[in-house]
């Protein structure tokens, strides 16, 4: 399966840090992604993510499709890890090289509990990813 990045920019704006992006970053169109069983330390993040942020979202852990691509090959940064947002809401796409990173995972999390792009300190730095 093929995904198209150019609309994650559009679900990304206002980046400053973190594992995202914005549309200046994106090199190509097109990542092949493989659709995988939740990582091993992605219900861990979840329940991370619950109890730093007082977040209470009405999205549910089981309904995260999860994806595996090769972001760093395929985008102009070099540390991109993961993006939230595509094919669609419920989708989180992580590095194939992160996919055991609890920061990470942590990160990607957040936007799908919040379905928001963007990085507030409250909560994402408060959680510390
Ligand atoms: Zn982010």
């Amino acid at each position: 399966m093929r995904l198209l990045l150019v609309t994650c920019a559009l679900l990304l704006l206002g980046t400053t840090a973190g594992s995202c992006q914005d549309t200046t970053e994106l090199f190509i169109d097109t990542v092949p992604v493989l659709h995988v069983a939740p990582p091993l330390l992605a219900e861990q993040a979840w329940a991370y993510d619950l109890a730093c942020s007082g977040l209470h979202p009405t999205v549910r852990f089981e309904d995260i499709n999860w994806w595996v691509a090769d972001l760093i090959a395929h985008s102009k940064r070099h540390n991109l890890e993961g993006y939230w947002g595509l094919p669609d809401s419920s989708s989180i796409v992580i590095d194939l090289r992160s996919v055991n990173n609890p920061s990470v995972l942590a990160h990607e999390i957040l936007h799908y509990m919040r379905q928001e792009g963007g990085h507030p300190d409250d909560p994402f730095k408060k959680c510390g990813v």
